[in-house]
């Protein structure tokens, strides 16, 4: 990873904060549902064309804009995806 970061496991309060954030989702583990999709405050995330050993579209990020807010982690039902979020 190109900065510094640190692993969130509770959301936090963002307002005046320059944060820049990254997420990894393992993908193996998620079944595609998309509820990670609508959460997502700047549509980062989205299915992948691609499946997984499943045979599900597994989530992905498609863009560089993930502040770090955490709201995808939380609302995905099998806690596949991990945040991590440096202070800029
Ligand atoms: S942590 Fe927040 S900004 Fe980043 S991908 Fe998840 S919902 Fe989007
Ligand atoms: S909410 Fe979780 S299981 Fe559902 S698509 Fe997103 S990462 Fe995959």
């Amino acid at each position: 990873m190109p900065f510094k970061t640190q692993k969130i496991t509770n959301p936090i309060n963002l307002n005046n904060m320059a944060v820049k954030g990254e997420i990894v989702i393992d993908r193996e583990r998620c079944k595609g549902c998309g509820v990670c999709l609508g959460a997502c405050p700047n549509t980062v995330i989205a299915l992948s064309k691609n499946v997984n050993s499943k045979g599900y579209n597994y989530a992905e990020a498609v863009k560089d804009e993930c502040i770090g807010c955490a709201s995808c982690a939380i609302v995905c039902p099998d806690g596949v995806i991990s945040v991590y979020r440096a202070k800029l």
